[in-house]
């Protein structure tokens, strides 16, 4: 294997990736690659999904998010074992601590201060980011290297066919020289095939809040982002053949799967049911309703004999119960 796509964004990008996690673990499969790395825009929403996709391919699914730090710039982090499994989670918690509105506090989008990151480093890897707004700057960087080492910190080249490409690449080369660490390659992939790539532009538009026509200047372009066959890979950066071979050989150093994640993926994903229990509870009805309308796919069911089964004494009590519940199960996932 020549190749392993460690940027890649999924339609949990919102309003960026165009496609499905399990469509980019499908194409993946075709094309013939053995690991794949999600790295969705502040977000482990669809690591899930691609670890259920994954079970009956040839693909390894790698778990990993871009997250913004304060001024705008982003980095990739890949997950290497459970502890940077656990540090990516609050990391993501961090960077949505703002994203809401609350008293003395304004609404914001998600990002983190380097420091955060720093602090919260162990068992990541970091990879120093997207051609346009990666860590480009030397002290920056060494920074990241402080806190990560040589041994989980790569200078990520990409080469979106834009102007500038070759003389950005060679330069963070020279960095990652003076740095003594390795770069890799990735393909900032936003789609799983081309047919995808029209939708990829109307998201852009969406999200710049203008038209199709005038988004233009923004838009990619070309489909450098649509997930490409290894070879293609390959010869896209054959002036950085090392770091071509280097996002293969990384991949193998990444755990598939952080136990949590595992034990939840494994199971058949059967739509949960809440149940709601005894006559008592009828007045409850509607909020269990609701709820398991807020759960999409979720069933509701009613048994209408007590039996042993604990009352609610009223709706606030059932909600704590439902809320605790939720709470188990994130504090499972998270580790
Ligand atoms: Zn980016």
């Amino acid at each position: 294997m020549t190749y392993t796509e460690l940027h890649c964004h999924s339609a949990y990008s919102f309003l960026d990736g165009a496609s499905l996690p399990a469509e980019l673990a499908q194409r993946a499969d075709e094309l013939g690659y053995t690991a794949l790395a999600l790295t969705d825009h502040n977000s482990v929403s669809g690591s899930m999904e691609l670890a259920q996709a994954v079970r009956d391919s040839g693909v390894r699914a790698i778990h990993g998010a871009e997250l913004d730090l304060a001024g705008g710039r982003h980095l990739t982090l890949l997950v290497r074992d459970a502890r940077g499994w656990r540090n990516l989670c609050r990391l993501l918690t961090h960077a949505h601590a703002h994203t809401r509105d609350g008293p003395g506090r304004e609404r914001s989008e998600p990002f983190v201060e380097l420091s955060t990151v720093i602090e919260h480093g162990e068992g990541l890897v970091c990879l120093t980011g997207c051609a346009t707004r990666g860590v480009h700057d030397e002290p920056t960087a060494r920074r990241l290297l402080e806190a990560f080492g040589p041994r989980n910190l790569r200078v990520e080249l990409q080469r979106p066919y834009a102007r500038h490409d070759r003389a950005r690449n060679r330069a963070l080369e020279a960095l990652a020289r003076r740095l003594g660490v390795k770069c890799v390659a990735t393909g900032n992939v936003h789609a799983h095939a081309r047919s995808r790539a029209e939708l990829q532009d109307a998201f852009t538009a969406l999200r710049q809040h203008t038209t199709l026509d005038a988004s233009e200047p923004l838009r990619r372009g070309n489909h450098s982002h649509v997930l490409s066959a290894p070879h293609a890979m390959a010869s896209r950066f054959a002036d950085h053949p090392g770091a071509v071979r280097e996002s293969a050989s990384l991949a193998q150093e990444l755990i598939s799967c952080p136990d949590s994640l595992a034990s939840l993926a494994a199971m058949d994903p059967q739509p949960p049911t809440l149940v709601l229990v005894g006559e008592q509870d009828a007045p409850f009805l509607g909020s269990a309703r609701r709820m398991a309308g807020v759960l999409r796919k979720s069933t509701l069911a009613v048994i209408p004999d007590a039996g042993h089964s604990p009352q609610f004494e009223n709706a606030d009590a059932w909600w704590q119960a439902v809320s605790s519940f939720l709470e188990s199960i994130s504090s499972v996932v998270r580790g």
